[in-house]
């Protein structure tokens, strides 16, 4: 089981959380360009070892967060919340 440090509550299971997707993604600017928008929907990388993902504590205090997790061993290195400043 993985326990998702919560900055607002503290160490809560992840069956509390629901994940929100990479959160290295960037939105393709330009308009009509349909491969782009396609390749940003539906292909995604899966990395080995350290990445950014959203979370938001569904069952806790409802807020995005963005956890660093390394994706072989799932030990979390950190977590903040979400906000513009992060996207
Ligand atoms: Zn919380």
């Amino acid at each position: 089981m993985l326990l998702i440090p919560c900055p607002f509550c503290g160490p809560r299971s992840e069956d509390e959380f629901t994940f929100g997707g990479d959160a290295t993604l960037v939105t393709p600017k330009e308009e009509g360009n349909i491969e782009a928008a396609a390749d940003h929907i539906f292909l995604r990388d899966n990395p080995k070892g350290w990445h950014k993902e959203y979370w938001v504590h569904r069952y806790g205090c409802r807020r995005w967060m963005i956890v660093v997790r390394h994706t072989v061993t799932h030990k979390i290195k950190s977590v903040s919340l979400a906000t513009a400043i992060n996207q």
